[in-house]
C-alpha cells in the first residue's frame, strides 16, 4: 500500500524541502517549478494571492518564493500576513518583482522579505539564491547528515546508522526519521506528518502513521536499546530531544 501515494509528487524524493511557488505568469511558474524540481525540491504551484493564503494555512512549505503583483492578495500582503503568524513568523521567502517596481525593494524588505529578485532574473541566479537562504535559516533542512547519540542518518547515501551497525528502514520510515531528526523534542501531530512526510493533499487514516513509527521503532531499538522517539499522548510523536544525552 506504500506506493499507492508515489504519484501525489514527482521525481524528488519526498522528503525533501518544500517550496511554494506564487505567481500568476503560467510560464515563469512552470520553468521555477521544473529547475526547482531538477534541484531535488519538492514544489507547489499557485497563482493567486488568495490560493495562496489558504495553502499556506494549510500547510507551511520551507521556502515561499512569493510573486509581488498577484491577482486576490498582493504578493506584499501575504508576506505582511506570514510574519504576523507564529507558524510562518520565520518562513523564507523570495519576493519577486518586475523591474519597474524596483523602487519598492524597500517596502518589501519592510515587510519581512528575506530576499528580493528583479525580474528579468537568471534562473540560476535564483537556485542560488534559494539554496542560500535555506542554507541559512533551515540548516536542517539542507544537512548531508543527521546525527543524535549514536544514531546518524546520512541523506545522501539514505543509510541509517545506530552505535556502527547498519539500521534497515523502507523509504517511508527513513522519511519519518529524516523528518523528526530534523527537529528534536517538537511534537508533531499525525496529520501533520501525515502532510510533511507521505506529501500533499493525501488521504490516508492516521493510524497509518502509528504502524509506520511502530516498524521505525523496532528497527532503531533492539533489546536493551533506549527508543529514541517519544509518544505524546493526544498530541503526536518527537524525537526525544535528551536522547544520547543521559
Ligand atoms: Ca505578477
Amino acid at each position: 500500500m506504500n506506493e499507492t501515494r508515489a504519484m501525489t509528487v514527482s521525481a524528488p524524493q519526498r522528503g525533501a524541502p518544500r517550496i511554494l511557488v506564487v505567481e500568476d505568469e503560467s510560464a515563469l511558474s512552470l520553468l521555477l517549478a521544473y529547475n526547482l524540481e531538477a534541484e531535488g525540491f519538492l514544489v507547489e504551484r499557485v497563482e493567486r494571492g488568495d490560493e495562496a493564503e489558504l495553502r499556506l494555512e494549510e500547510s507551511v512549505p520551507d521556502l515561499v518564493i512569493l510573486d509581488w503583483m498577484l491577482p486576490g492578495v498582493s504578493g506584499l500582503e501575504i508576506c505582511r500576513r506570514l510574519r504576523a503568524r507564529d507558524a510562518t513568523r520565520t518562513l523564507p521567502v523570495i519576493m519577486l518583482t518586475a523591474r519597474g517596481e524596483e523602487g519598492e525593494r524597500v517596502r518589501g524588505l519592510s515587510v519581512g522579505a528575506d530576499d528580493y529578485v528583479v525580474k528579468p532574473f537568471s534562473v540560476p541566479e535564483l537556485m542560488a539564491r534559494v539554496r542560500a537562504l535555506l542554507r541559512r535559516s533551515r540548516p536542517e533542512r539542507v544537512a548531508t547528515k543527521l546525527s543524535a547519540g549514536d544514531i546518524e542518518l546520512d541523506r545522501e547515501t539514505r543509510r541509517v546508522r545506530r552505535g556502527g551497525r547498519d539500521i534497515h528502514l523502507g523509504p517511508t520510515e527513513f522519511r519519518l526519521l529524516e523528518y523528526l531528526m530534523e527537529k528534536p523534542g517538537r511534537v508533531f501531530a499525525r496529520s501533520q506528518l501525515l502532510d510533511s512526510v507521505w506529501g500533499f493533499s493525501v488521504e490516508i487514516d492516521e493510524r497509518t502513521v502509528d504502524v509506520h513509527i511502530g516498524r521505525l521503532r523496532k528497527a532503531l531499538a533492539k533489546a536493551t536499546e533506549t527508543d529514541p522517539i517519544r509518544t505524546v499522548r493526544g498530541a503526536g510523536y518527537s524525537f526525544d530531544e535528551t536522547f544520547g544525552r543521559a
